[in-house]
């Protein structure tokens, strides 16, 4: 509920600008930033969405959009305009071990009768931010968050950074941590010491750190409605088509692969990811329709879900899913969810939200992140993915078990 409140004192010597009522600042326009504006504007919060890149980009992501998403969108109200940009409809994920071995799952066990979808991220986010506006959310693109403001060591918004150089400070009476991996404003808080130390012992870490790349593709030779994954030698890949006759690639290999190729994309897809031979197959007369996007990562799981009081996060910020075993959109659009909900019953009340939301949180989400970083661990060892892809292609009953068990929570979403 929208409440009228005062306008506080801020320290320092900026102003606070772009000032009405300060209600919800969030930083991070995926789409836990976008789905969370949108669920608050909708029950009547004064939104601020901060995103420093200017939309439709694109972004480094498997692009695979599990079905269980289409009901946050059908709820969002962004449904049509997601499936109108004209995506690819996926009724099966196909895993491939490097010598051919396969096991196929289907979208519909997720959930759903139309199967997953496969959009670029240019596309989705880019409705998401457009629907946020219409909702009414205040929305700056090119603006960087630097920094945080506090106010009695409590956060009271963000100073960001706008594309002219201009510095500029948010006030919000809840600031949101929707940064993605990055988790911007959690280090932030983290850095001034106000990071909770709880949870820390639940991050776990990659034995060796991540390169993620990801182009789209012309001529890929995939037959349609498929998500084919691939696993080789440091790492996995998976392919499916998108809009506009492309096709999403995208990969995660170890760093010390990448430097052996000093980085070049093209190359390794060559000398590794060919040595998986339904790749070879699918890829061979692939030409790459943009440039390769790369990110490094450094670790999966929790993080914190808030870092200091008045500061929440979701999405990839509260914690980091493994790609193609989890759905780190979903936990995205899921969480926000959550937060949403918390928000809303709890109005302004920062220790009734983070009490609620911690317990939420875990309960949706633990179980599901220890099983996907178990898979991911056996994904990066080609024996491992060979030996699990050919146990599971003779029983359904444990790939169905296995597959959702990705999707699972403690208490099977009683606390909706
Ligand atoms: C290799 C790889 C493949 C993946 N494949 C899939 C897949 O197929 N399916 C799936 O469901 N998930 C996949 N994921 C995970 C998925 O991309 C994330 O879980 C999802 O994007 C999380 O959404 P988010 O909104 O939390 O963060 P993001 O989507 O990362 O959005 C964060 C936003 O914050 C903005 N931002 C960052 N810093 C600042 C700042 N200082 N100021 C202002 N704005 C800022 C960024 O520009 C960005 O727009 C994959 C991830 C990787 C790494």
């Amino acid at each position: 509920m929208r409440k009228k409140i005062k306008r506080k004192r801020t320290r320092g010597k900026s102003k606070i600008t772009f000032m009405k009522k300060p209600e919800i600042a969030i930083v991070g326009a995926g789409p836990a930033g976008t789905s969370l504006a949108i669920r608050l504007a909708m029950r009547g919060f004064a939104v601020r969405l901060i995103e420093r890149e200017k939309f439709p980009r694109h972004k480094l992501c498997g692009e695979f959009i599990s079905p269980e998403c289409l009901p946050h969108f059908s709820e969002l109200g962004v449904l049509d305009s997601i499936l109108e940009a004209g995506g690819e409809r996926i009724a099966e994920t196909v895993f491939y071990a490097p010598g051919g071995a396969n096991v196929a799952v289907p979208s519909y066990w997720f959930g759903g009768n139309s199967g997953a979808l496969s959009l670029s991220r240019a596309e989705m986010d880019f409705r998401l931010i457009n629907k946020a506006k219409a909702c009414g959310v205040e929305v700056f693109e090119e603006a960087q968050a630097i920094g945080l403001l506090f106010e009695n060591e409590e956060v009271s918004g963000v100073k960001v950074k706008l594309k002219n150089g201009e510095t500029k400070e948010i006030a919000a009476r809840l600031t949101i941590d929707a940064t993605g991996r990055a988790n911007v404003l959690g280090k932030l808080a983290e850095k001034r010491s106000f990071a909770k130390t709880e949870n820390r012992s639940r991050k776990t870490k990659t034995q060796a750190r991540l390169v993620g790349f990801k182009t789209h593709l012309e001529n890929v030779d995939l037959e349609k409605k498929r998500c084919e994954i691939y696993f080789y030698r440091g790492g996995y890949g998976g392919l499916s088509r998108i809009e506009n006759d492309l096709a999403n690639f995208c990969f995660l290999i170890k760093a010390d692969l990448v430097k052996q190729f000093n980085g070049d994309a093209g190359k390794i897809v060559e000398e590794i990811i060919f040595r998986n031979r339904r790749a070879r197959e699918t890829l061979k007369n692939a030409v790459p329709f943009i440039d390769w996007l790369a990110v490094s990562i450094e670790g999966f799981g929790v993080k914190t879900v808030s870092p200091a009081k008045n500061l929440f996060a979701v999405g990839d910020s509260a914690a980091f899913i493994d790609p193609f075993t989890g759905s780190g959109m979903l936990m995205a659009l899921e969480s926000a969810e959550i937060l949403a909900r918390c928000i809303a019953n709890n109005s302004f009340a920062a220790e009734q939200i983070e009490e609620n939301y911690r317990i939420f949180y875990f309960n949706k989400f633990q179980s599901r992140l220890r099983l996907c970083a178990w898979l991911r661990r056996a994904a990066f060892v080609p024996q491992a993915s060979r030996f699990i892809i050919t146990a599971l292609s003779f029983s359904e009953k444990a790939r169905r078990f296995l597959a959702h068990s990705t999707r699972q929570s403690l208490t099977d979403n009683k606390n909706k």
